[in-house]
């Protein structure tokens, strides 16, 4: 998609401090960390949101969340916990209208969301 952000990262048209990447998904830190780690998994495929998967996706978005288990390992959050989040639409806040899966840990943090 000519005109969206994280396609443009996956391009590598725009930079990005990457901490894993393969034929399918990318993964990055976040440009405005919400905690000492919070990177972004994201599918190589424009998908908006998830409101736009189909049952063709289901390999791909189970894929994306063991690369964020994989990457909770390395950077070392798994033993401390960490929090997997997905905005889909306006009132979740979703920016950036290409599927990602924040992987935020590092820090305790509050439950329910704000
Ligand atoms: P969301 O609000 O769920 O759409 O999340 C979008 C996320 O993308 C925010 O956490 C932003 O800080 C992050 N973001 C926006 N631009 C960039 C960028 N160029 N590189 C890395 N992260 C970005
Ligand atoms: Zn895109």
């Amino acid at each position: 998609m000519a005109d969206c952000l994280f396609c443009k990262i996956i391009e590598k048209k725009i930079p990005a401090k990457i901490a894993y990447e393969d034929a399918k998904v990318l993964a990055f830190h976040d440009i405005g960390p919400q905690a000492p780690v919070h990177v972004l998994i994201i599918p190589k495929e424009h998908i908006p949101a998830v409101d736009a998967l189909t049952e063709n996706h289901k390999e791909l978005v189970g894929h994306m969340h063991l690369v964020a288990q994989k990457l909770a390992k390395e950077l070392k959050i798994s033993k401390t916990g960490y929090r997997l989040v997905i905005n889909n639409g306006q009132d979740a806040g979703q920016a950036v209208a290409h599927l990602h899966l924040h992987l935020l840990g590092g820090r305790k943090m509050q439950w329910p969301p704000g």
